[in-house]
């Protein structure tokens, strides 16, 4: 790599995907600086705090730079040689479902596409599955319920466009700040557009809101049906659009007005004044360009994919889909959560958007790649995957890029089960995390700066990764290592990768391989990027999928023809009634707690925890509650407190908010056993799901609260 050449990549850490312009100043010493790319649509040379201190994440500091057995260095070829014979052995004695991955959506699109591969295809099981679980697959669950497939309707170009934007479930301004700022220009420039934030926590983002609903926990599909009850009853359906475009309309209008039931209570029950839920019930009502965007408040609960539908069904009643600034609108927690969804990193989907479910996708599928099998059923999501491991019915897990025992709910359990594994493989590029601690076969991954391949944002913006830096040590892509261990296990024709191209070129070859009317069109289709070689690879600019021959440049906005991917081309409204969370409060558990991400760092901190300035942010554990609350347990601000749950204990420090309410407490995911012995909030959060998505409830576990 030459010094003082820019190059444009994507920042690792969140699903905005904003583009970086690096400029490699000292190649041996590895500084490298960092500026926003001006050139990328996601955030125009903007960049927040995280992605602007890349560049001293890139340091070999805490590394792990060769791969280990037993704590012992060895050669790449003894640590493949030696994983491959044992996942033989283990599929010959107890079949193939005693394998399992547990992927990430740091992993790249290049790395997923092959793990994937690997698992489903040649080992011959379906137990694969990704940290992407947690972040968005309610949203997933709640797309392909509603429109037959997981597509994201809208662009960030739609901020433009609409005149009033709900924001679901979602700090935007720390969690996906670029997109914050940008609406924040907007409504600057824009004084009609009106901002709704609902969230029972009041954060940062309510610095634009025109509206707070301070929701109960667990609430929206109560609010969504209500809000559907009203549209109804007030005129606002669009007959026309769902009558030629929709099924369903009757029957979830008639659920939504059973769920609201007494008018005069819903307030109550929602826990929102009524001046401002009717407030929200006007604006919707009038404005046509509504962007309803969600993120994490909606998608981790036990009704995550009804709190999805809920919304959709809202718009899919309204006709408010397919146009310019007017769409459900997921924001996806991880740089390359949609790439996982589009390489079929989920335990029960397949590569390129196909269902395992479905028997022609499957054979489709098969075929493609020459497996010698494919799973007949879905595979293990992440909480039943190490329930399986903890039950010794998974024997082998591979675990890449993510720290499980850190956040994965009922964390202890995870690292119970991950001691008695038979065998633990763990990629990552640094050493020492708590998972990692447990491994008995250590491979050395590449880390951002020296990765290259590609990630898709939350807008479908398929944009690079690029190198930087070259690969120290023995770090090498997570895709060279998979496809080293399926040589070994005798798979070198359908594994012969020496460049990242290749896989991409398989990956979209495959999004287009009998996509057409008569086996049924499929939404993820980048065939025509299956034609670049790899100088054009190398020089891949940000685009939209789905990129055909019809949309040689990729595709802003889904569903402006109002045809869907159902077996009738029609949308689906789903006729839903509120459930409330798995595990109810107690006089034991009082308090509900609800866990989240702070500005400045990044799930366990492996990486943005290498940075100072981030860390001056916050730099300990702390559970934000009430000061009422708070003082009527005794508890005084800065002060420690433990959280005990049926599930674990944590201890934090104490901070006062009026942000928050009464009977709950707010505490950051990101302190691991490594850095803090007792603030490892995910020991103490419940492992109850969404029993369409498998998606854990980390916004609601009972606990109570004690001074430590
Ligand atoms: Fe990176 Fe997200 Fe910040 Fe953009 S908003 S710079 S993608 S962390």
């Amino acid at each position: 790599m030459l010094a003082d050449a820019v190059v444009k990549t994507t920042c690792a850490y969140c699903g905005v995907g904003c583009g970086i312009a690096a400029t490699v100043t000292d190649a041996a010493a590895r500084v490298v600086d960092i500026k926003g790319d001006i050139t990328h649509p996601a955030n125009f040379g903007r960049l927040c705090s995280k992605g602007s201190s890349l560049g001293e994440t890139v340091s070999l500091e805490g590394r792990q730079l060769v791969p280990e057995i037993n704590g012992q260095p060895v050669a790449w070829a003894t640590a493949t040689t030696k994983i491959a014979s044992e996942f033989k052995r283990i599929r010959d004695q107890h079949g193939p479902d005693a394998i399992a991955f547990y992927v990430s959506g740091q992993l790249l699109t290049e790395d997923y596409y092959v793990a994937n591969k690997l698992m489903k295809g040649f080992i011959g099981s379906a137990n694969i599955d990704t940290n992407s679980r947690l972040c968005m697959s309610s949203a997933v669950a709640g797309y392909k319920r509603a429109f037959g497939a997981d597509s994201v309707p809208a662009s960030y170009e739609d901020f433009a466009h609409a005149e009033l934007m709900v924001l679901v479930g979602s700090n935007t301004a720390w969690c996906h700040p670029i997109i914050f700022q940008r609406i924040k220009a907007i409504k600057a420039e824009k004084p009609n557009l009106k901002v709704v934030v609902i969230d029972p926590r009041e954060t940062a983002t309510h610095e634009i809101a025109d509206l707070h609903l301070p929701i109960k926990s667990g609430g929206d599909v109560l609010l969504f049906n209500a809000l559907l009850a009203e549209l109804a009853e007030r005129g606002a359906v669009d007959t026309l659009f769902t009558a030629a475009h929709c099924t369903g309309l009757e029957a979830a209008v008639a659920s939504a007005k059973a769920d609201r039931g007494d008018r005069a209570t819903l307030a109550a029950r929602l826990g929102i004044p009524a001046d401002r839920l009717h407030t929200f019930f006007d604006w919707f009502t009038a404005t046509e360009r509504t962007l309803t965007m969600y993120s994490m408040g909606v998608n981790q609960s036990s009704a995550g994919t009804d709190k999805a539908n809920a919304i959709i069904n809202c718009h899919l009643a309204t006709g408010r889909i397919g146009k310019p600034g007017a769409a459900p609108f997921s924001l996806t927690g991880q740089p390359n959560a949609m790439g996982g969804r589009e390489a079929g990193g989920l335990a029960n989907m397949l590569a390129a958007h196909m269902d395992l479910e479905n028997p022609a996708h499957r054979e489709r599928v098969q075929r493609f790649w020459g497996a010698p099998s494919i799973p007949q059923q879905p595979g293990l999501k992440a909480v039943d995957l190490f329930d399986a491991v903890h039950e010794g019915k998974v024997k082998a897990v591979w675990i890449m890029a993510t720290n499980p025992v850190v956040s994965l709910p009922n964390a202890d359990r995870v690292r119970a089960a991950l001691e008695k594994c038979e065998l633990v493989i763990v990629s990552d590029c640094i050493a020492d995390t708590d998972t990692m601690r447990l491994a008995h076969i250590k491979l050395p991954a590449l880390g951002w700066g020296e990765k290259d391949g590609t990630v898709t944002n939350s807008e479908r913006r398929i944009s690079r990764q690029r190198g930087l830096l070259p690969p120290p040590g023995e770090a090498r892509p997570d895709w060279w290592a998979l496809a080293a261990v399926a040589k070994a296990m005798g798979y070198a024709e359908a594994f012969a990768y020496d460049h990242p191209a290749q896989i991409f070129r398989e990956h979209a070859a495959l999004s287009a391989f009998e996509n057409n009317a008569e086996s049924g069109i499929r939404d993820f289709n980048i065939g025509l990027l299956a034609q670049l070689d790899n100088r054009e690879y190398n020089a891949l600019k940000p685009v939209q999928w789905p990129v055909t021959p019809d949309a040689p440049l990729g595709t802003e906005r889904l569903f402006t023809d109002n045809r869907f991917y159902t077996p009738d081309g029609k949308a689906r409204l789903v006729p839903l009634a509120y459930r409330a969370p798995v595990n109810a409060l107690s006089a034991d558990y009082p308090l509900v707690l609800n866990t989240g991400r702070i500005r400045d760092q990044w799930h366990t901190m492996t990486r943005s925890g290498l940075t100072p300035r981030l860390l001056q942010h916050i730099g300990e554990p702390f559970a934000e509650m009430h000061p009422d609350e708070a003082k009527n347990r005794g508890l005084t601000e800065g002060g420690l407190v433990r959280l005990s749950s049926r599930w674990g204990k944590a201890v934090a420090r104490v901070q006062f908010s009026t942000g928050q309410q009464p009977g709950h407490v707010f505490m950051p995911m990101h302190w691991t056993g490594v850095l803090s012995r007792s603030g490892r909030v995910g020991a103490v959060v419940n492992p109850a799901v969404d029993p369409v998505s498998g998606q854990p409830e980390n916004k609601h576990t009972p606990v109570a609260a004690e001074r430590y």
